[in-house]
């Protein structure tokens, strides 16, 4: 993950903790129909969690149509690492009255006479304020330019304080932090994920926990560094289930193969090795899916990635998938997977070295399903 930002450097609300709160906004969830009190509640429990485990125990969430406020924590916490959230602001929050408002602004005298100009943009959630949102931006923006001396520009300013009137509150804030968006840890269900110590698998687990599923995580053991690292990836992923316990469970490759694999090197069957591993982690997949009443299997699979990743070779390895699989990458540039990896930081746990398997010599890259299965059944593996 990129480096935590100081919450402090671009706040311009300084060390006071009095009427300092947190606007976090969900997005797609208020979209949610019937659902949506039960996303909310998820998404505020989430908060809850989030704020205990990372030292902000004293925060209080409260939520009002459609946004949610937090209040009490010391700095900002870094929402990011909550699904669901789409974006947050730390702000002041002042009682509803225009002289308090005029007032306020004072607190960002300083952040704005360090700029080369500035604009006020207001937003009514609740339409019975005076004056309405045109009125405030023009004399407070008149107000802050006749005080600090930076003057008022309303296309691409160097600074934006956005004034937001609530139905109890007034909030002032310049700032905009993005969060992920998508739903809470959870919400949708359980998928098994099929993880490698690779770039792309631990970016397709994050993509469908940011659609809500909580993943049970497989891995088949090639080396004790590549599982290692698996557990490492699994740890950081475990930071965005806000509290709820990422299952791994790690099975010896050599166990898929029956105790076979060595034996099918230096055989007219060598360049299949590929597909029947993908083949026999399918059914894997789908017998621990049953155990943990998962619904479907996740993947890193990106289409042509690598030799072996054709739409031939996809087709013959999910023979044995009666579960749906979810691919999210599969359309990818390998440079979006690796910005994501980096976002979430598990990019660097991934490129560090450690031992693979030994791949074929000239792997197959367009292996018939037939063909597949009816060597399956010859080496007794099916
Ligand atoms: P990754 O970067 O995720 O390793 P990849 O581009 O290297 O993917 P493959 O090695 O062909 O592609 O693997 C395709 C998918 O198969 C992986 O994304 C992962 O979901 C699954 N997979 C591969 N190796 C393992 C393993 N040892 N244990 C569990 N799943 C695996
Ligand atoms: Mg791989």
């Amino acid at each position: 993950m990129s480096a935590p930002e100081n919450p402090r450097r671009a706040d311009p609300l300084g060390g006071d903790l009095k009427g300092r709160a947190v606007i976090v906004r969900y997005g797609e969830i208020s979209l949610k129909g019937r659902n949506r009190s039960q996303f909310e509640q998820k998404l505020q429990t989430d908060l809850a969690w989030f704020l205990r485990a990372h030292g902000h125990a004293q925060a209080a969430i409260e939520a009002e149509r459609g946004r949610i406020y937090i209040r009490g924590s010391e700095d900002t916490p870094d929402l990011k690492m909550v699904l669901g959230v789409h974006s947050y602001s730390p702000a002041l929050e002042i009682e509803r009255d225009y002289g308090r408002l005029q007032e306020a602004v004072a607190a960002f005298f300083p952040a704005i006479r360090g700029c080369r100009d500035f604009r006020v943009s207001c937003q009514r959630i609740a339409k019975d304020f005076s004056p309405d949102s045109m009125g405030v931006e023009r004399e407070l923006g008149t107000l802050i330019e006749q005080k600090t001396g930076t003057p008022v520009r309303l296309k691409e300013p160097a600074f934006e304080l956005h004034v937001e009137i609530g139905h109890r509150h007034i909030y002032l804030f310049s700032e905009k932090r993005r969060g992920f968006g998508g739903f809470p840890a959870g919400s949708s269900g359980r998928l098994v994920s099929l993880l490698s110590g690779g770039i792309d698998s631990p970016v397709a687990t994050f993509l469908m926990m940011k659609r809500g599923v909580l993943p049970v995580l497989l891995h088949f053991e090639v080396s004790a560094g590549e599982t290692a690292k698996v557990r490492r990836l699994r740890d950081r992923l475990q930071e965005f289930a806000a509290g709820s316990e990422l299952k791994l469970v790690v099975i010896p490759r050599e166990e898929l193969f029956q105790g076979k694999l060595a034996g099918l090197y230096n055989t007219r069957l060598e360049p299949y090795v590929c597909v029947m591993c993908k083949y026999l982690m399918h059914k894997q997949a789908v017998a621990l899916a049953r155990d943990e009443g998962a619904l479907g299997v996740i993947t890193g699979d990106n289409l042509a990635q690598v030799a072996s990743q054709t739409l031939k070779n996809l087709y013959a390895s999910r023979a044995a998938a009666e579960l749906p699989v979810y691919s999210p990458l599969i359309g990818f540039e390998k440079n979006e997977i690796i910005g994501l990896a980096r976002e979430i930081g598990t990019y660097e746990i991934s490129i560090a070295a450690a031992a693979g398997c030994t791949p074929p010599r000239d792997p197959k890259t367009g292996v018939d399903r037939q063909r597949l299965l009816k060597i399956l059944r010859e080496t007794g593996l099916s």
